[in-house]
């Protein structure tokens, strides 16, 4: 059965923006996201992260670096607030690769879509400004394949509010 998610970026809205960050040490979580990630479980949600991680790509870190700080912060906002990341995905290219799951493409979160995993009409994406991007590009993504109508409801429901802290847009939550 699909549940809703709150899909979260992690540089800048989980933890502290850090350049090119890739060490566990460099890792501050931004304590204003906790109360709302608690308001957020209370309503039924669940949680996975999709985050672009291009310094792979780019040689400036392993897939094991960035796996240990994944891990390092789902054990924190574990203890921090009791959630649980149902899935942490990455993608490791840079932009002149021209993957499919570089934000603000969907490849990400495709399986969860194909497989049903996530309620596509109860679910949120939340992230920087760039998420903005994320609107345009699905809606090409329903003309072109019919199934991402849900996708492109969350990212226009949120097209108003990318720029406000991600606690201003849990208001806006039904
Ligand atoms: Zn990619």
């Amino acid at each position: 059965m699909s549940k809703k998610y709150l899909l979260l970026d992690r540089d800048g809205t989980l933890i502290k923006h850090v350049p090119y960050l890739h060490r566990v040490k460099e890792v501050e979580i931004l304590p204003e996201v906790v109360p709302v990630l608690i308001r957020a479980l209370e309503m039924n949600f669940r949680f996975g992260i999709v985050t672009n991680q291009s310094v792979i790509g780019r040689g400036i870190a392993s897939s094991g670096d960035v796996n240990r700080v994944n891990e390092f912060l789902c054990d924190e906002f574990f203890k921090l607030c009791g959630i649980s990341f149902d899935f942490v995905h990455y993608c490791p290219h840079i932009p002149e690769d021209k993957c499919l799951c570089r934000k603000p493409n969907i490849g990400m979160i495709k399986i969860e879509l194909a497989i049903g995993q996530i309620s596509i009409y109860e679910s949120f994406m939340i992230g920087n400004p760039n998420l903005s991007v994320l609107s345009i590009k699905t809606k090409k993504c329903v003309r072109q394949e019919g199934k991402c109508l849900g996708l492109v409801k969350m990212a226009f429901f949120f097209f108003g509010c990318l720029r406000a802290p991600l606690k201003n847009s849990l208001k806006l939550l039904p």
